[in-house]
């Protein structure tokens, strides 16, 4: 008899042929075929041809709805017209110029005039480089070396944050972090205030609290309404700058991000992503005394020892700025926002109905800004979509689902749909009658998923 996991790659190898060959080729090349730690794919990852509005195709020409979004970065969708002739019209005056240019500018002013936190900025190419910078400026400015983040949160790769991002927490998600590091990090449950009131009482050292504002992982894990005032009060008490990484949610949540959401504002802010309207980039905006530490003064021995040196090639580079003014000149009027939030609401909807018509366990929840799916979760049902908190420990959120993760991706994508991993993000390029096709390839997609036997099976 055939194996679950043989039947699942038959049905692939099938439906996408080219990827297969492709895919034989990749894993010469990169450890396991893949080039980001999320593109990796059992039984094996599509390759994608080419991408307009909230659409892509793979090199076989199977046609999918998008809900990845260019890992969050397309608020806009593929190619909006706007942004592909800003970038267009740059490419031919010019990459790069070793200097400084006036769209860097234009860019920058975007991020003030949204941004409230946003008295300076500073453009890094990357969230990682971003999360890095923040927290450096932090532990610059004010004298102290340990950072307070939250079980479940991600900020990135470098290695401050290696620590607390995956179950078990404690336990770093990388090889390679040398303990000093790991021991300035302190990782506490999100969403409890008097946790992180005894830490800071036991520990006169902490620099920094970072966050995801709106949760943990793209708010796979909710922040609880009230926590993000209650800790911006006790940064401002205790002297610890408050970094809220946005690196996903902001432009998204609001023009302004979450933190124009939510009405707090961070010392710092770590952006990324639709910053730079799908091109690389990232940026720190914060306060002016904080970013101050990246300047020169007419002082040698300052700007030797007193200064944050900082360097990057690409940064502000006039292509990614091109794109990045012209996404956020349209980010700007909350339109884009508007529409990819209503349509994500009535998607999650439509989705937890076809669950519980199928009497398949699990939910699917978020925001506006997002969908999660955690199906086939045992002990979870599509009415616990508004209360998941209360429903669920955030480590059994974080976990997500598990051994299912890669089953679930592999129905949708048979059926035509890409979220990214177990969540997925809509622009303004999507419209009803995508969110309709993919409830009708979400049904056949649980169909698919019972065929296959996942739920209860062995993978
Ligand atoms: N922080 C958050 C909240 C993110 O979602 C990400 C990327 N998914 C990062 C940091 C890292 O950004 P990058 O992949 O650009 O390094």
């Amino acid at each position: 008899m055939r194996s679950i996991t043989d039947t699942i790659h038959a049905e692939f190898a099938a439906r996408f042929p080219t990827s297969l060959k492709r895919y034989a080729e990749a894993v010469e090349v990169f450890p396991s075929g893949v080039t980001h730690d999320s593109r990796y794919l059992k039984p094996f990852p599509l390759y994608i041809s080419h991408a307009e509005g909230a659409h892509k195709w793979d090199l076989d020409g199977n046609e999918f709805i998008d809900y990845w979004g260019g890992h969050g970065s397309l608020l806009l969708g593929h190619n909006h017209p706007t942004v592909v002739r800003a970038v267009t019209e740059q490419l031919s005056r010019g990459t790069h110029y070793g200097a400084s240019h006036e769209l860097e500018i234009a860019w920058g002013q975007w991020v003030q005039r949204l941004i409230p936190s946003a008295e300076r900025v500073r453009f890094v190419n990357s969230g990682t480089e971003a999360t890095l910078m923040a927290i450096r400026l932090a532990r610059g400015f004010t004298g102290r070396q340990n950072i307070i983040r939250f079980a479940g949160h991600f900020h990135g790769w470098h290695d401050t944050v290696m620590l607390g991002y995956q179950v078990p927490y404690h336990h770093p998600s990388s090889v390679g972090i040398p303990g000093e590091t790991l021991a300035c990090v302190r990782c506490l449950p999100p969403n409890d205030i008097r946790a992180i009131e005894r830490t800071l009482a036991e520990d006169r050292d902490v620099a920094a609290i970072i966050l995801e504002p709106a949760g943990g992982a793209n708010a796979v894990i909710p922040t609880r309404p009230g926590f993000l005032a209650a800790l911006r009060d006790l940064c401002t008490r205790q002297g610890v700058v408050l970094i809220f990484d946005e690196v996903i949610s902001g432009f998204r949540y609001a023009p302004g991000g979450a933190q124009a959401f939510f009405d707090v504002t961070p010392d710092l802010t770590a952006l990324a992503k639709i910053l730079a309207g799908g091109l690389p980039g990232g940026a720190v905006a914060g306060r002016a005394d904080i970013m101050a530490l990246l300047a020169f003064k007419d002082n040698p021995q300052a700007n030797r020892y007193e200064r944050m040196m900082h360097m990057g090639t690409f940064n502000a580079n006039p292509l990614s700025a091109a794109a990045g003014v012209a996404t956020l000149e349209i980010a700007a009027t909350g339109e884009p926002q508007q529409q990819a939030g209503t349509l994500t609401l009535k998607l999650i909807q439509g989705m937890n109905d076809l669950l519980r018509a199928a009497r398949m366990p699990g939910c699917v929840y978020g925001d506006r800004a997002a969908f999660h799916l955690f199906i086939g979760q045992e002990g979870f049902h599509p009415d616990d979509a508004g209360q998941i908190l209360e429903r669920a420990e955030p480590a059994r959120l974080s976990a997500g689902m598990g051994r299912l993760a890669h089953p679930v991706r592999a129905a949708l994508l048979l059926e035509g749909i890409d979220p990214s991993g177990s969540s997925g993000r809509l622009s303004s390029a999507h419209i009803e009658a995508d969110v309709e096709r993919t409830l009708a390839g979400f049904e056949r997609a649980i169909a698919r998923l019972k065929r296959w036997g996942v739920l209860k099976g062995d993978l």
